[in-house]
C-alpha cells in the first residue's frame, strides 16, 4: 500500500477511534462503525465467538419469489433458503466458523438491509445465494459467482444486476453519504474487499468443482447492490438454473443441496485457514 495513504489511515483512525478499536482486515484499517452491541433484531449466530463470522443470505423471500422454475414450479426464494440452511448446518457441524443467516424463514428483506446485517455483525464473509433463470435457453446450466464491480463484465452480468437490484427499487443506491476522509477510508476498504471477494470466487471454483458443476465463465462482475458492503468481502452465488431440468432436479433435491453445502464449506474453511496463515507470517 502507498505509504502516504497508510499514514493517513493511521492518523485518521487514531483520531476517530475513541474507545472502540479500529477494525483491521487484510491490512486496511477503517474508522469503526458502532458495532459494540448487536441491535435487537439481528439474526442469531451459531458457533464459537472466537471464530470468523460468515453471513449466508438466502435470496428473495416474502412477496418476492425470485425466479419460478417451469419444472415443478420451484420458487427461487424456497430453493435459496433450503440451500443456505444446508450450508449453515454443514458449517455448524465442523465449527471452524460462526455462521448466521439474513433470514431463516419466508420473509422479505430489502437488499441494503441484507448487507447492513453483515456490517453490523462484523462479518468476515457475506454470501448471497440465488438460482439463475434463462427462459429462452433451457440448455444453460451450472453455477456462477458474481463479485462487485461498477462495470459489468458482460451484457448478461449487467442484466442480472438490473434484475436483482430492481428487487427493492433502489436505483443506483450509493454506499453512504460520507465525504472527505471517511469517503477515502471507505473506498480503500471497498477496494480491499473486492480483492478478497475475487480471491474467494477463485477458491470456491477450485474447492467446489468436485461437488457441483460451474459454467465455463464461472466468475462474473456486476454492480449488485447486495454486494456493496464496503468492509465485508461479498459474493453472489448463482447455484444453477431453474430453467434447466437437470439443474433444477439437482439444486432442489436434498442430495444436491448437500453437495452444494459440502463444496461451499470446503471453500469457506480453506479461505479462513489461508487468512490465518497470512496473519501468522506477518
Ligand atoms: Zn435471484
Amino acid at each position: 500500500m502507498d505509504v502516504l495513504i497508510a499514514l493517513l489511515i493511521a492518523i485518521v483512525t487514531a483520531a476517530t477511534s475513541s474507545g472502540a478499536p479500529a477494525r483491521r482486515d487484510e491490512g486496511v484499517a477503517i474508522a469503526p462503525v458502532d458495532r459494540s452491541d448487536p441491535a435487537p433484531g439481528l439474526p442469531r449466530i451459531v458457533g464459537d465467538p472466537e471464530r470468523p463470522l460468515v453471513i449466508l443470505d438466502a435470496g428473495h423471500g416474502g412477496h418476492d419469489p425470485g425466479a419460478v422454475s417451469p419444472f415443478g414450479a420451484r420458487r427461487e426464494k424456497d430453493v435459496t433458503l433450503a440451500i443456505a440452511t444446508a450450508i449453515r448446518d454443514a458449517l455448524a457441524e465442523s465449527g471452524r466458523v460462526r455462521v448466521a443467516m439474513t433470514r431463516e424463514d419466508d420473509r422479505y428483506l430489502v437488499l441494503k438491509d441484507r448487507y447492513e446485517i453483515a456490517r453490523k455483525m462484523r462479518a468476515a464473509l457475506f454470501i448471497s445465494i440465488h438460482a439463475d433463470a434463462a427462459p429462452s435457453n433451457d440448455g444453460a446450466r451450472g453455477a456462477t459467482i458474481y463479485t462487485l464491480s461498477e462495470v459489468a463484465s458482460d451484457r448478461e452480468a449487467a442484466l442480472i444486476a438490473e434484475q436483482q437490484n430492481r428487487s427493492d427499487r433502489i436505483a443506483g443506491a450509493s454506499l453512504s453519504g460520507e465525504t472527505g476522509v471517511d469517503r477515502i477510508l471507505i473506498d480503500l476498504a471497498q477496494r480491499e474487499s473486492m480483492t478478497v471477494s475475487a480471491e474467494f470466487a477463485a477458491l470456491l471454483k477450485r474447492e467446489a468443482s468436485a461437488y457441483f458443476p460451474f459454467r465455463p465463465e464461472y466468475h462474473r462482475f456486476a454492480s449488485l447492490v447486495v454486494l456493496k458492503a464496503p468492509d465485508v468481502p461479498s459474493i453472489l452465488f448463482e447455484t444453477g438454473y431453474l430453467t434447466n431440468p437437470t439443474d433444477t432436479a439437482y439444486i432442489a433435491s436434498p442430495e444436491g443441496r448437500q453437495q452444494i453445502a459440502l463444496g461451499m464449506k470446503s471453500a469457506i474453511e480453506t479461505h479462513f485457514a489461508r487468512k490465518l496463515v497470512r496473519v501468522a507470517a506477518r
